[in-house]
């Protein structure tokens, strides 16, 4: 594995992960070989936000980000000539909020080696926001809130699609993460559509950017999707486009880091 690096990880600072620390992370990186790790915290939800979760701990604390910079800044230099460490966020694109999103990304931009835009948050048609990866039975709630599920999967392409096109400023991420993600809870949830005519448009949409994909194998662990972000399918048309695939475990512990990097070995040499 040790043409890899794993670029989606999360950190001590995630307020809903693990506090397993960053040199936990870093440790097991070198001992799998990794040649390098992105950590990429999700960022401070934006300015006037409310984190519709149970426990509104979606982001981390925009008290911590300067502690976060820093502590990466001292274990970049500290393991230099042993892995490339790289400064990163995973950044929400919330619909309605891009303002406040830019400024945060304007504010540290210069601080950050790597980052990740990712849709966890949907728009209701009565202007409320949910979360849309945060259990089976929100999302269930969301279905009815939405009227029924392909409405939901709609809501979820379209809000992507707005996120490759927003105007983010000059620090905007470059690489999209997840993009199937709202197929979590596919087997409690399933939905027969396939999406192919969307999901052509937000590739084409990437391809034109030069926009780069999260490859996550978060999606094959979690008990209700069992398959990896994209799906293959959409992996595959990806890659007829020529786009950039990046892997990431997307973990919120040290012992997952790289898990299941060997099932997406064959499309990462592909490309
Ligand atoms: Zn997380
Ligand atoms: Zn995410």
């Amino acid at each position: 594995m040790t043409n890899f690096g794993d670029y989606h990880v999360h950190t001590p600072f995630c307020p809903h992960g693990t506090t397993d620390a960053f040199e936990e992370y870093i440790n097991t990186a070198l001992m799998q070989g990794l040649k390098a790790i992105s950590f990429t915290e999700h960022a401070p939800l934006p300015d006037g936000f409310i984190d519709p979760t149970p426990n509104k701990d979606s982001g981390m604390n925009v008290a911590d980000v300067s502690a976060y910079i820093s502590t990466l800044k001292q274990l970049k230099t500290k393991y230099a000539d042993k892995i490339t460490i790289n400064i990163g966020f995973e950044v929400d694109y919330i619909e309605g909020f891009e303002e406040a999103t830019s400024d945060f990304l304007n504010q540290f931009g210069e601080e950050i080696d790597d980052a990740i835009l990712s849709v966890h948050m949907l728009k209701s048609p009565q202007g409320a926001y949910y979360c849309l990866d945060f259990s089976s039975d929100q999302f269930s709630e969301l279905i009815d809130v939405f009227g029924d599920i392909d409405t939901v999967y709609q809501t979820y392409y379209a809000t992507l699609l707005k996120s490759i096109k927003a105007d983010l400023g000059p620090y905007k991420p470059n690489r999209i993460g997840h993009i199937t993600l709202i197929e979590k809870f596919k087997r409690v949830y399933p939905n027969f559509k396939q999406y192919t005519n969307e999901l052509n448009t937000i590739l084409d949409e990437v391809m034109k950017r030069n926009y780069h994909l999260d490859l996550n194998t978060a999606g094959l662990y979690k008990p209700d999707c069992q398959t990896i972000y994209p799906n293959p399918v959409v992996v595959k048309s990806a890659i007829k486009r020529g786009i950039p695939l990046i892997p990431g475990s997307d973990s919120h512990e040290a012992s997952t880091l790289s898990r299941g990097f060997d099932q997406i070995a064959h499309y990462l040499s592909e490309n």
